[in-house]
């Protein structure tokens, strides 16, 4: 490509950046498309000769584009809302420039040093103590398996020599995220060898449970391995009593992580902090900065107060990867499964000094205001219901009718292309989740999203009762 070409094709990407942000509201959340219909309108093979640049980019604009869900649209509510702001976009622009590759910190020294720096930030921010060793990986699932990885060589020294003994133990929730369950699956523990501990009336791991569960593993031989306690579970931010299950752990001298991959960054706002009572205590915690902080995907953080553990358990070196700095620097390759390794610490350093840490509270604060004014919108119908407290910036909320209605009317919000929801089942009943947490989601879309609700739920409700009688409870 000659160098002015690449120039006006950068500007033209640009510009359509740019204009993507201001026209974000026009477009719809979700596509109208079904499976295979994309793939049915490419070419089955890839191209014998280049094109130009200007016929992709179009190309882009005219089928891709119109075939995604807009993760990044101020009504996106479904699992959780994300933000990819525009200091994390143009710092991924330069990552992708440079291409290098953090896996020692030879082969990079700025993207090594710069992910110290960056994470000894969020660490401050976040009030943990100077003893957590972070490190970024792609994902929470990749983190949770690393954490569960070095519990398995905590609880079983030299297990990475002799392979892992029979009758090791990890002890989820019912509501843990599925990651660590598959994490623990991938490393060979056997499901029959996870508990999932049952919760309270607030979803939320009971101790008196997980201690019972403990005990009757220990009195049968067996060896407890591993905790996974959730700061903001999936279903519905639920929040374990991380104190409790920390003496339990230590009880038993158990690995204790932390799953705050999505509730973590609230704790960043000072009257939030409350919910990391207990993490000091815990041997290793992840947060996803891809999540609600601010950063495109991928980006997630993992802290642990025993890097030499996780070390054990991850490195493995070959002649062609020493370098002469290997005994007075970090090689992040010996922390993880991952060699090569992009640089995620640029679009942190971006996005931190771009909003420092009072614009990103300020963020924060209104995701978690927003949440507060969508709860009391439900709690003022009393044709719905709330389903779980709204601890964070997730409400979980139904409509007092059958699953099979509450299904109907999830489908029929989504296929409006106005706003995206997602689901999940509490104690039996279908319920609808609404996240907040996109850097341009405002009161109005708020507003505008619970007209769109009741507003569907009354159309639901008139198709089954012609006769136009009010939407009330049992008719739903
Ligand atoms: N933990 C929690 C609480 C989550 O909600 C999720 C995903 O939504 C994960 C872990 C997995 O995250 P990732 O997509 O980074 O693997």
């Amino acid at each position: 490509m000659e160098k002015d070409d690449f120039r006006q094709a950068a500007y033209a990407h640009a510009d359509w950046i740019a204009g993507y942000f201001e026209q974000i509201r026009s477009f719809p959340v979700l596509p109208a498309i079904k499976p295979g219909e994309l793939s049915s309108r490419l070419p089955p093979t890839a191209p014998e000769q280049g094109e130009p640049l200007e016929k992709i980019f179009q190309d882009f604009q005219s089928t891709i584009f119109p075939a995604l869900t807009l993760w990044n649209h101020p009504r996106f509510f479904a699992w959780f809302s994300i933000s990819s702001t525009p200091p994390s976009i143009l710092a991924d622009f330069l990552a992708a420039t440079l291409n290098v590759n953090a896996m020692l910190w030879k082969s990079s020294p700025a993207a090594t040093e710069l992910e110290q720096v960056t994470l000894s930030w969020l660490r401050q921010w976040l009030g943990l103590s100077d003893q957590h060793f972070g490190i970024i990986y792609d994902t929470a699932s990749v983190g949770v398996m690393q954490a569960i990885g070095a519990a398995r060589e905590f609880v079983d020294p030299g297990c990475r020599t002799h392979g892992m003994r029979p009758g090791l133990i990890v002890y989820l929730s019912e509501h843990t995220h599925s990651s660590s369950e598959k994490a623990a699956i991938t490393l060979g523990f056997g499901q029959q060898n996870i508990r999932k501990i049952p919760v309270d009336e607030q979803f939320r791991m009971r101790p008196d449970a997980l201690a019972r569960v403990i005990a009757s593993d220990i009195s049968a031989g067996r060896r407890p391995c591993c905790i996974v306690a959730s700061i903001g579970s999936t279903s519905t931010t639920a929040i374990d009593p991380v104190t409790e299950i920390a003496a339990i752990a230590e009880r038993h001298n158990v690995w204790l992580h932390l799953d705050a991959a999505y509730g973590g960054s609230a704790a960043i706002v000072p009257e939030m902090r409350y919910i990391l009572a207990g993490v000091e205590r815990a041997h290793s915690f992840i947060l996803n900065p891809h999540k609600w902080l601010y950063v495109s995907v991928d980006c997630s953080v993992l802290y642990t107060r025993y890097p030499d553990i996780l070390r054990r358990a991850s490195s493995l070196s070959a002649e062609y990867l020493r370098t002469a700095e290997d005994d007075h620097a970090v090689n992040y390759m010996d922390y993880g499964v991952q060699l090569g390794r992009r640089f995620r610490a640029l679009k942190l350093w971006y996005v931190f000094r771009y909003y420092g840490r009072e614009g990103i509270i300020a963020m924060l604060r209104e995701s978690l205001r927003l949440a507060q004014v969508l709860k009391e919108l439900i709690e003022s119908d009393d044709r719905f219901e709330l389903s779980a407290p709204v601890p964070l910036s997730l409400a979980c909320f139904r409509l007092r009718a059958s699953n099979a209605r509450n299904e109907q009317l999830l489908a029929a919000i989504n296929a409006s292309g106005k706003a995206f929801l997602s689901h999940t089942v509490l104690n039996g009943h279908f319920v609808l989740r609404l996240a907040i947490g996109n850097f341009q989601t405002s009161e109005q879309d708020i507003l505008d999203t619970w007209d769109l609700i009741k507003e569907t739920a009354e159309h639901l409700t008139a198709q089954v009762d012609p006769g136009g009688r009010a939407l009330a409870g049992a008719e739903l």
